[in-house]
C-alpha cells in the first residue's frame, strides 16, 4: 500500500486582512488594488508551503508574515496606533494536531509578531507573554526588531487624529474597521493551523487587549473540528469565545463548518452587537468566510487550487 503522495492529499488555506464597512467607494481603485495584490501574494506564499508538502503552521505562518510587513493592513507596520500614537502589538498561533498554542500582546518593537508568538509555542513552555517580557522574550530569541518610527504610517497618524476629534470619551475606540490579518490552513498530512496578528484597535489606552491573541477567541485549530482566525471588535469576540465556540459547534454538535461558522457570526455576534467575521477551514478542506459588515478583506485557495480574492460583501 502506497501511502497518498502530496498532490492527492487536499490543501487547503484562507487569509483576511479584516473586516468592516468596507464600502464600495470608500477605496480609491490604487487603494483597492494594493490591497487585492497584497491579499493575493500572501494566499499563494501560504499555499506553495502546503502544495511542497510543508506544514499548515508553516504555511499560516509565511502568509500572516507578508499581511504583517504590508502597510495597507492593521498588523506589524500599518497597525494601528494607541491613545498615546505608539503601536502595541498583538499576535497568536494555534497547531491543530496537539492544541499547543503561542500568543504574544502588547509588543512595541518586533517586526513579526506571529515569529514571536510562534516562538512562544515552540521554545516556552508557556502560552502567552505580554509586554516588556514578550519583548525581552523575542529579543532573546533573535527576532528581528525595528525602530518604533518604522511601524507607524501616515495614514494611521491621520485615522488616530480623526477618531480623537470625534471622541466623546477618552476611552472611545475606532469602531467601525477592523484590519487585522489572519490565515487557516489544512495540509498535506491532514494537520490544521491558525494564526492572527494585530494592532488592535485605534486609540486603544491602558494595555488593552482585543481578541486576536487569546486562544479560543480571535484563534483557535483542532484537527477534530476546524481551525478559525477572526476579526472585528475584540470585546464580543472574546465574550463569546468565537473561535472556539465555532469549532466546539463541528466537533460537538455535527453541524456543517459553514453552519457553524454562519450562525456564530450572523446570529451570536450580531445578536450581541458585535461586528467582524471569521475566516475557518475544515479537516476536508472546506473553507468558510462569514462576516456581518459591508466587507471583509479575504483570499482563499481551495482543495482544487482555486484562488479567490475578495473585499465586498456581494464580490462574488
Ligand atoms: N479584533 C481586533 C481587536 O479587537 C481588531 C481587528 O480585527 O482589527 O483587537
Amino acid at each position: 500500500m502506497s501511502l497518498p503522495t502530496h498532490a492527492e492529499t487536499p490543501v487547503a488555506i484562507a487569509i483576511h486582512g479584516g473586516a468592516g464597512t468596507i464600502e464600495r467607494g470608500r477605496l480609491s481603485d490604487e487603494q483597492e488594488a494594493s490591497i487585492r495584490s497584497a491579499l493575493t501574494a500572501a494566499a499563494r506564499a501560504g499555499h506553495q508551503v502546503l502544495a511542497e508538502g510543508g506544514s499548515s503552521l508553516d504555511a499560516v505562518t509565511v502568509a500572516v508574515r507578508l499581511l504583517e510587513d504590508a502597510p495597507e493592513f492593521n498588523a506589524g507596520r500599518g497597525a494601528v496606533l494607541t491613545f498615546d500614537g505608539t503601536v502595541e502589538l498583538d499576535a497568536s498561533i494555534m497547531d491543530g494536531a496537539s492544541l499547543a498554542a503561542g500568543a504574544v500582546a502588547g509588543m512595541t518593537g518586533v517586526r513579526h509578531p506571529i515569529e514571536a508568538a510562534r516562538r512562544v509555542m515552540s521554545e516556552s513552555p508557556h502560552v502567552m507573554l505580554v509586554g516588556s517580557g514578550a519583548d525581552a522574550f523575542a529579543r532573546a530569541q533573535g527576532l528581528e526588531f525595528k525602530d518604533p518610527d518604522w511601524f507607524i504610517t501616515e495614514f494611521r497618524l491621520q485615522q488616530l487624529r480623526a477618531v480623537q476629534a470625534r471622541q466623546q470619551s477618552a476611552t472611545q475606540l475606532s469602531e467601525d474597521w477592523f484590519s487585522t490579518v489572519g490565515a487557516v490552513a489544512l495540509d498535506a498530512e491532514g494537520n490544521l493551523a491558525a494564526a492572527t496578528s494585530t494592532g488592535g484597535m485605534t486609540n486603544k489606552r491602558w494595555g488593552r487587549v482585543g481578541d486576536s491573541p487569546i486562544i479560543g477567541a480571535g484563534t483557535y485549530a483542532d484537527n477534530r473540528s476546524c481551525a478559525v482566525s477572526a476579526t472585528g471588535h475584540g470585546e464580543y469576540f472574546i465574550r463569546h469565545a468565537v473561535a472556539h465556540e465555532i469549532c466546539a459547534r463541528v466537533r460537538l454538535t455535527g453541524v456543517t463548518l459553514a453552519d457553524a461558522a454562519d450562525a456564530v457570526v450572523n446570529q451570536v455576534l450580531r445578536e450581541a452587537g458585535g461586528d467582524g467575521g471569521v475566516i475557518a477551514v475544515d479537516p476536508a478542506g472546506n473553507i468558510s468566510m462569514p462576516f456581518n459588515t459591508p466587507g471583509m478583506y479575504r483570499a482563499s485557495i481551495d482543495v482544487d487550487g482555486h484562488l479567490r480574492v475578495a473585499i465586498y460583501g456581494d464580490d462574488d
